[in-house]
Parts: structure tokens; C-alpha cells; sequence
């Protein structure tokens, strides 16, 4: 077991990574950012302790989650915030003393591990624990303590041990849960539903304001702060607006009843943003500082291990976890390291811009990364959490060739290397997970996919959002459009939701889950269209 941070934080750059002007960037980024937040440096006193029983209200407003599912090891989570929607939420800028408990049974009757660990101011009084040695393949419920008050009980597991049969696994996919859209309905149901581990595929908040009725929620039994009736850009801007996002009851519910696993797209810092360029083109220097306080604010507010704590604007989130043989998870980042999008970004035709080599979506370390990796792989299902689509989308529209700059369309030669990649690696059974276009889709992956005998490489399943885009529709305008113009697209719809997929020994298949409404809270959850791909044989067939 280690608690997460031990130390008060320090922001160092790896300026042997950077080049000149990327690290005079860097470094005033960071500096700026220490001077922000008040960082304490290195020589300056320890904060001091504060006496928990002196905490008058409930500090478990956020909840707890439980994330990156490990054969040995869980990583807890939760952060004391008696009142959220304040800066400093309600503590005194010192380090509190919080205790947890890890046991077998709900009722924790028979607790495996205990202990105690520190909310450190500098981290906004956030918890991370990693508890390790447990057992492989195994369920737990957590908890935690502070003063008087207890923490609502979380239910995490551990990824079965590497190499070990396993006869299956269900996973759920999630994305894009503006609050200002509509009510979290769809994690309401999601975490009534049986599912082992869920993934978070980027736009888990939005910068954008939130009115004081909570936009398309429309509340008529509270107001929300001006805090959030503004764009984030601050490092307390960001804080609160995940305390917003945090406090929401069925949000809570789903990470306390499931373990996640988060990767980020763009909205967590700012729309569409490439590397250190910013939707507008603001100087690099001021969006790495935005970026900067995104990126820990996000660390902060997730259930991430240590080796994803940022430092400045950089941080490692793309990363390898295991279950079993039956799978291999290579979560994807696709926002930090990309090239900037082709032809000034949006739907263009393909240029020898958005065509050059020099595009890349990854970047070209971790493109080699996820090669590599399936070159290694032994397990039966290689699966891909990611953000952006990355088969291709035709334009719905008769005789229109546009594509879209920000997803992999926009960038067919960084796509092209990692379908060499899987073919000299001989991965089998190739599952991409995606999120970003609030809408859901069933994609096979084809290896050419202007040729349609070509081979069927492997399919995409893109899960819709939780709440982007308000209700929606099952059958959006331009849905018979998308469908007669790529053959490839098995399935669309418009409507909000979530999808689960059981990944077998034989065939996978995947649920799309939606929701009638949720500009409207309590909706019913339906099946929307069920599919399968078979092991060795890939392709999406109706189950
Ligand atoms: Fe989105
Ligand atoms: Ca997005």
C-alpha cells in the first residue's frame, strides 16, 4: 500500500524531452502555475494538521470511486469537499487525516486491509490510495473515514491475474456528459447494470458555462453559483466545475458501483485544442498554463494512479492494463501529442496536408507504443479505448467529400502506420472503443476501406454521449445518409446513452443502451440494437 502523494508536489519539467522554445513555455507555464496555486517549495514549512472532528459538514459531498484495475491493486478514491461549490471547498489550507477500509463484504464484516493516508491541501484535499497485494480476480468494497463522518460505500474489483484463462468479461463505455445538457439518467442505470469495469472515453466535463438553473436541467429547486457561469480557465475554475460535475447523484452511483478506467478528449481542457494549440491560437505559453491547471485538476478529480499525476502541462495517461488472456486495454491520448489539425480543422476534403506522413494523432512515440504492445500481446482480445472515430465517415451528404479534421480522417497516414502495425503484429481480434461524436455507431475496420472486399480488420464501437447534445434522436436527419455512404456502418443512433460489451472466448458482443430523454430526469434505459463479431472471423453481424 502507498498513499498518493506522499510528498508536498513540486513541478518539475523534463527538459531534456523538450526542445528550446517548447521548454521557455514550459517552464513559464509551470512557474505560473506554482505561483497560482501557492505550491509550497522546496524549504517552506509543512501545513499543518487539521483535527478532523472539526469538520462541521459532511465532506464526502463528491463520493468515491475506484479506477485502473490491477491483478494486485486497486486505486481508491475521494476528495473532502464539505462545500463544493466554493473555492477551497470549505477547509482550512491544511492536510487532514483520512482512514480507509477495503473488506469483502458490503457490510464490511470481514475488512482485508485498513489504513490511513493524508488530503493534502495542494491537491485540493483529493485521496488516492493504491492498496496493493490483494487478490487477482476479486470483488471489494471500500470506504472512508474522517472525524465523524463516513463516506458512502464503493465496489471495485481486481483484474484477474496476467496470463489466466478467463471465461469472460463485460465492460461499458461511456462519454461526453456535458451537465449543462440534461440529468446523468443513463449512470443512473449504469450502475444498476453488471458490469465489471467501465471506460471513460474523454469529455467528462465541459469548459462551458453552466446558467444558474443548470442549463437544459432546468432546476427549479436550487441555484447554482456564478462560479460556473463561466468558461474554466483557472486551476480553481477547473477544481470547482469538477466539484459541479461530482456532486451529481447518479454520476456518484456509477463510480461507487464500478471501477473506471479515464482517459481524456478535448472539453476536460478546451475544445478541440492540438498539443499546446488552442482553438483560437492563443500564445503556447498562456495555453500550456490552462492546460497545465486542466490536467491537474483532472488528476485530482479522477481515480488515477501515481505514474498520471501531471507535472505542468504534461502528463502520461495513455497506458497498458491486462485481464486475463481474454484482453489487453491500450488506453489511448490522443489530444496531447497530435499535430494540429489539417486544413484549419472542421469538415474539409482531404488535402496533401491532412494526407502528409507528418500527421500524426498519437504522436510517434506512442503510435510505436501501441505497436509494440500488440506485437507482445498474447491476449484473445486487443481493445483499444480511445477518443476520436477512427474508421472512416463519409460525408452523409450525395457527392460531398468532406471529412472530419479532428478525427482520425484527418489524419489517414497516423492510422494507415497502426494498421501495418496490426497486421505485422497479427492481431486477431481488434476492438476499438470510442466516444467524442455524441452519437453512437457499429463500425467494421476495414483495411481498405475505398475497397469493400477488402479484409475486415476489426470493428469500432462508438458509445454515444451520457448527455451531449440534449435528447437526441434514434434516427438523426442524416441517418440514412451515413448509412447508404459507408457501407461499413452497421449501425447509428442519435439517441443518448451508453453501450456495454461482453468480450467471450467465441464472440464479443455489444449493447447500445439509450435513454428516451434526459433533458427530463428518471427515463427508462432500452436496448436500442445488439451486435456480434466472432473470434478469428471479425466483422459486426446483428445479434
Ligand atoms: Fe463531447
Ligand atoms: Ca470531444
Amino acid at each position: 500500500m502507498s498513499n498518493v502523494p506522499q510528498h508536498a508536489p513540486e513541478l518539475r519539467v523534463a527538459a531534456q524531452h523538450l526542445g528550446r522554445r517548447r521548454f521557455l513555455t514550459v517552464t513559464g507555464a509551470a512557474a505560473a502555475l506554482a505561483f497560482a496555486t501557492n505550491l509550497p517549495t522546496a524549504g517552506t514549512a509543512a501545513a499543518a494538521e487539521l483535527d478532523a472532528r472539526k469538520i462541521t459538514n459532511d465532506p464526502f459531498t463528491l463520493g468515491v470511486a475506484s479506477g485502473d484495475p490491477l491483478p494486485e491493486s486497486v486505486l481508491l478514491w475521494t476528495r473532502l469537499a464539505p462545500t463544493p461549490y466554493e473555492t477551497g471547498s470549505g477547509l482550512p489550507a491544511e492536510r487532514v487525516e483520512v482512514r480507509w477500509e477495503l473488506a469483502l463484504d458490503e457490510r464490511f464484516k470481514r475488512v482485508v486491509r485498513r489504513g490511513t493516508t493524508t488530503a493534502h491541501p495542494e491537491f485540493n484535499h483529493s485521496v488516492h490510495v493504491e492498496v496493493d497485494h490483494l487478490a487477482p480476480g476479486r470483488v471489494y468494497y471500500y470506504r472512508f473515514r474522517t472525524g465523524s463522518w463516513v463516506s458512502e460505500t464503493g465496489r471495485t474489483r481486481t483484474a484477474p491475474a496476467a496470463g489466466r484463462h478467463v471465461p469472460d468479461l463485460t465492460l461499458a463505455a461511456v462519454s461526453c456528459q456535458a451537465y449543462h445538457d440534461g440529468y446523468f439518467t443513463a449512470y443512473k442505470h449504469l450502475a444498476q447494470d453488471d458490469v465489471d469495469v467501465v471506460f471513460h472515453l474523454g469529455d467528462y466535463l465541459y469548459e462551458y458555462a453552466v446558467t444558474s438553473v443548470g442549463g437544459a436541467r432546468k432546476y427549479t429547486d436550487r441555484v447554482l453559483p456564478d462560479v460556473f457561469n463561466r468558461e474554466t480557465v483557472t486551476l480553481d475554475d477547473y477544481r470547482l466545475r469538477y466539484a459541479l460535475y461530482k456532486s451529481d447523484p447518479d454520476l456518484r452511483a456509477a463510480h461507487a458501483a464500478h471501477p473506471f478506467v479515464v482517459t481524456w478528449d478535448d472539453h476536460e481542457t478546451e475544445n478541440n485544442y492540438a498539443d499546446d494549440t488552442s482553438e483560437n491560437d492563443d500564445p503556447p505559453a498562456e495555453f500550456l498554463l490552462r492546460r497545465a491547471s486542466a490536467y491537474r485538476a483532472y488528476w485530482e478529480n479522477q481515480p488515477l494512479r501515481r505514474p498520471q499525476l501531471p507535472h505542468g502541462p504534461d502528463a502520461q495517461l495513455y497506458r497498458r492494463l491486462g485481464w486475463g488472456r481474454l484482453a489487453q486495454f491500450d488506453i489511448l491520448d490522443t489530444r496531447q501529442y497530435r499535430t494540429n489539425q489539417a486544413n484549419g480543422d472542421g469538415w474539409k476534403s482531404p488535402t496533401p496536408e491532412s494526407e502528409a506522413a507528418s500527421q500524426t494523432l498519437p504522436g510517434f512515440t506512442q503510435e510505436r507504443w501501441l505497436t509494440d504492445g500488440w506485437r507482445r500481446s498474447h491476449a484473445l482480445w486487443n481493445v483499444v479505448p480511445q477518443q476520436v472515430t477512427f474508421a472512416r465517415r463519409n460525408n452523409p451528404a450525395a457527392g460531398d467529400t468532406t471529412l472530419s479534421m479532428d478525427s482520425w480522417d484527418g489524419y489517414p497516414a497516423s492510422r494507415e502506420r497502426l494498421l501495418k502495425g496490426a497486421d505485422a503484429a497479427r492481431v486477431e481480434n481488434l476492438m476499438v472503443l470510442t466516444g467524442d461524436v455524441h452519437v453512437s455507431y457499429a463500425m467494421d475496420i476495414k483495411r481498405d476501406v475505398d475497397d469493400p472486399g477488402s479484409r475486415t480488420v476489426g470493428t469500432e464501437i462508438v458509445t454515444t454521449s451520457i448527455t451531449s447534445g440534449k435528447d437526441g434522436s434514434a434516427k438523426p436527419s442524416n441517418w440514412a445518409g451515413y448509412l447508404a455512404r459507408n457501407p461499413h456502418m452497421k449501425h447509428y443512433n442519435g439517441q443518448r446513452g451508453y453501450v456495454t460489451v461482453n468480450l467471450g472466448e467465441r464472440e464479443a458482443r455489444a449493447d447500445f443502451k439509450t435513454v428516451s430523454a434526459v433533458t427530463v430526469p428518471g427515463a427508462a434505459l432500452t436496448t436500442a440494437a445488439s451486435f456480434v463479431t466472432a473470434v478469428g472471423d471479425q466483422g459486426l453481424r446483428p445479434a
